[in-house]
């Protein structure tokens, strides 16, 4: 047997029985996850890792590229599941997580790479505007340095995607949810997190509060009539 298959079975003698207690207790109650991410499929990047995260703690949406196409293409398994964790489970921090060498980032930049691809060629589309700003607002940029910046860029993309879901939206209007950007660096384990109010990634540190995309505060354009007595 692949050795990687032959885990499951030194999770179910080894792993579960330290933790029975805690299964035993999420299979009673359900699931209240703290947060949604939705991070790349890439194998390097481990969200219950790179967050410390416990079963029960995350829901997590993995897709190429961490995604969110806008609400008004297709449903698909990246619109439910943002639905969900917002309608049903309530979370009240939606995190959004780019990587460092992100194939999907090289092949929105390279689309020679994609002969073959045309699932994720389509897919990628929902990322062309992070190609856009790269190539006319990054000018002098080369290669490797354009594939970060598509990186970032696209996070902040898929960000302004997820805030035309109707869910989000009125969980942002009510103050009840907050965006978060990350970007995380595989070869140093460093999260960079983007500030919303300069629109700049900076590294998570001990000593200064989180950077958030969008802080929860509620939001509406048009004054809140109080309701008449
Ligand atoms: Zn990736």
């Amino acid at each position: 047997m692949n050795e990687l298959m032959g885990r499951v079975l030194s999770f179910a003698k080894q792993v579960f029985p330290n933790q029975s207690d805690l299964y035993s207790r999420l299979a009673s109650d359900g699931q209240s996850p703290k947060a949604l991410m939705i991070s790349c499929a890439d194998s390097r990047v481990v969200p219950e890792q790179i967050m410390q995260a416990g079963p029960g703690d995350l829901f997590v949406c993995r897709n190429a590229g961490n995604i969110v196409p806008p609400y008004a293409t297709q449903n698909g398994g990246v619109s439910s599941t943002v639905e969900y964790a917002v309608e049903a489970l309530g979370v009240h921090d939606i995190i959004v997580c780019g990587h460092s060498d992100c194939g999907a980032m090289k092949a929105l930049m390279n689309p020679e790479m994609l002969e073959n691809m045309p699932n994720v060629a389509a897919w990628l589309r929902h990322s062309q505007a992070a190609k856009s700003v790269v190539e006319r607002g990054y000018p002098g940029v080369e290669n490797g340095e354009r594939v970060r910046a598509a990186s970032l860029e696209n996070i902040n993309v898929q960000i302004a995607h997820l805030r035309t879901h109707p869910s989000v939206a009125a969980a942002i209007a009510r103050g009840e949810v907050a965006l978060h950007g990350w970007f995380f660096d595989i070869a140093y384990g460093q999260v960079l997190a983007l500030d919303g109010v300069s629109n700049q990634f900076m590294p998570i540190r001990e000593d200064a509060p989180l950077p958030v995309a969008l802080p929860a505060s509620p939001r509406v354009a048009a004054e809140r009539l109080e309701a008449a007595e």
